[in-house]
């Protein structure tokens, strides 16, 4: 006999859980205790379900490191007690919260699924039920008593992808996500396609929660014509440890005798610089021009092919575990939830 899986809903706000005030027409939060009412089929759904409710509900603009520990202490509570996790959360700032998620849960083993919609649960064209239903099939899903996907990701639309590998790209399609350095972990059409060869592989590894994360980090985002001013502003704020110079290409970055000194001075400081490319798919290759070749040369830290939201992630997870400098920078060009590859 197979028992039904048990999955725990987390609704932390969003788009997703608005319906229009019948009077007012404006969107405003539903109670979850309704939720049999607004999607009756989820009566049906073949899993027992039960729901948490934050207070207050946010929109995911206002995410913030302390909401992430929140929601990496009730899975490690209840971890127990459910087959799988889902979290219902805003689109604008869902794959930072994947990301740090997936670094914050270590040996995890079971699916946190996050998902949400662009049109609310409460009108009629919305992409909210689908996505809904279908994130909950996905962590109620098991192969040989074992779940399919023992790893935080994202569900959207049809396509389901390694949470620190996505980005937000589309402020109003159905399809608002996008890896473009890693595959689809599932492809949803008729049937849920897995693609089992990109899947995280389970350990037996009991779960191990981190909780401290530093935010001392900055994002430097160059543009041709950036000036002194403005790097300086950046790698000058008192007690920063960490940013990630968001470079052109392959890593490329200005030969300016003024800007390669800056970020030398930095790194002499002991600030951590990581070189993510601003290009949506593809690898920073420190070497490969001579625009990047200084950067190397100087200690900036080549990120691969990482997202600016999983480097920020990451960066606060590190930082807050106090790994030494050089273990800090090992471990940056080390994938440790397959948030890059090498
Ligand atoms: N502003 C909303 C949020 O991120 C948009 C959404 O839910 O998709 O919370």
């Amino acid at each position: 006999m197979t028992t039904r899986s048990s999955i725990l809903v987390l609704y932390t706000g969003g788009t997703i859980g608005m319906i229009q005030n019948a009077e007012t027409g404006a969107l405003q939060p539903f109670n979850f205790d309704k939720i049999y009412d607004q999607i009756p089929v989820l009566n049906r759904i073949g899993c027992d379900l039960k729901f948490h409710s934050f207070d207050p509900l946010i929109d995911s603009s206002n995410m913030h490191p302390d909401f992430w520990v929140k929601l990496v202490e009730i899975i490690d509570k209840e971890y127990h007690n459910y087959d799988g996790f889902v979290i219902l959360h805003g689109s604008d700032t869902m794959a930072y919260t994947a990301s740090a998620l997936s670094f914050m849960l270590e040996n995890l083993n079971k699916p946190v699924i996050l998902t949400g919609s662009q049109l609310p649960l409460g009108m009629i064209r919305t992409d909210g039920r689908e996505n809904f239903i279908t994130a909950i099939e996905i962590a109620a899903s098991k192969k040989n008593g074992l779940p399919i996907i023992p790893e935080v990701a994202i569900y959207f639309e049809n396509k389901l992808l390694r949470g620190n590998r996505t980005s937000k790209m589309n402020a109003e399609n159905f399809n608002a996500f996008f890896s473009g350095n890693y595959p689809p972990l599932a492809e949803v059409g008729v049937h849920i396609k897995y693609n089992s060869n990109y899947i995280r592989k389970a350990n037996s590894k009991p779960l191990i929660i981190h909780t401290n994360l530093n935010n001392k980090v900055a994002i430097l985002k160059l543009f041709p014509g950036i000036s002194q001013m403005t790097v300086q502003a950046i790698l000058k704020i008192p007690g920063l440890k960490a940013v990630i110079l968001e470079s052109f290409g392959a890593g490329n970055a200005p030969t300016d005798k003024w800007f390669l000194k800056e970020l030398n001075d930095a790194i002499q400081d002991g600030i951590i610089l990581v070189n993510v490319t601003q290009c949506k798919e593809g690898s920073v290759e420190i070497g490969k021009y001579e625009t990047s070749m200084n950067l190397g040369k100087i200690g900036v830290i080549g990120g691969y092919d990482i997202t600016t939201e999983s480097a920020i992630a990451k960066l606060m997870y590190l930082l807050g575990n106090n790994f030494t400098l050089t273990k800090t920078k090992k471990l940056l060009q080390t994938s440790l939830r397959g948030e890059l590859t090498i």
